[in-house]
């Protein structure tokens, strides 16, 4: 009975270009067109839609159409093609709402604040009084303390 429930949605995912172990991924089905979204932009590669939980006025996400689950997993030249798209919408989309500032926001991993495991970068508008916050506290750190560090990154 199990045996038949993946060979199901080995099908279904093969069907709908979707790694069958990602066939029930939110965020695949709305960027392959299975769910319906707010659509901005779409290509062979990506979907662009609007936030169902905007930060500000035309709070966006860039799907990549594959599945990845994170930047580690999305191949260079996709990461690629994300920046240029994110460039792209940013420009536009600053025109058409007349916003004075824009953020891009991609989290990685629960602690980093990602909810849902697939790939997608955030396209923040950003006005005068929209009263939103991103951003971080300054921490103090030595001279040293950032060599060490630096030299952490950079060995070998
Ligand atoms: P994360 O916290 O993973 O970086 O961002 C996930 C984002 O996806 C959130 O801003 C949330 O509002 C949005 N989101 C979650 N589920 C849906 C959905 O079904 N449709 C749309 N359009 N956005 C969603
Ligand atoms: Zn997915």
């Amino acid at each position: 009975m199990k045996d038949i429930c993946v060979d199901e949605n080995a099908i279904h995912a093969e069907r709908h270009g979707i790694n069958m172990k990602e066939a029930n991924c939110i965020f695949c089905k709305i960027a392959n067109g299975e769910i319906p979204s707010q659509t901005l932009y779409e290509d062979d590669i990506f979907r662009v839609i609007l936030d169902l939980g905007p930060a500000t006025k035309g709070h966006a996400l860039i799907l990549p159409k594959e599945h990845y689950a994170n930047l580690y997993d999305l191949p260079e030249e996709t990461a690629g093609e994300v920046m240029k798209l994110a460039k792209k919408m940013a420009t536009e989309m600053t025109e058409r709402l007349g916003c004075e500032g824009f953020n891009l926001v991609q989290n990685n991993g629960d602690l980093a604040g990602q909810t849902v495991f697939h790939f997608h970068m955030h396209l923040i508008p950003r006005y005068r009084a929209d009263g939103q916050k991103i951003g971080w506290e300054p921490q103090e750190v030595s001279i040293e303390e950032l060599q060490q560090v630096k030299e952490q990154i950079c060995q070998g």
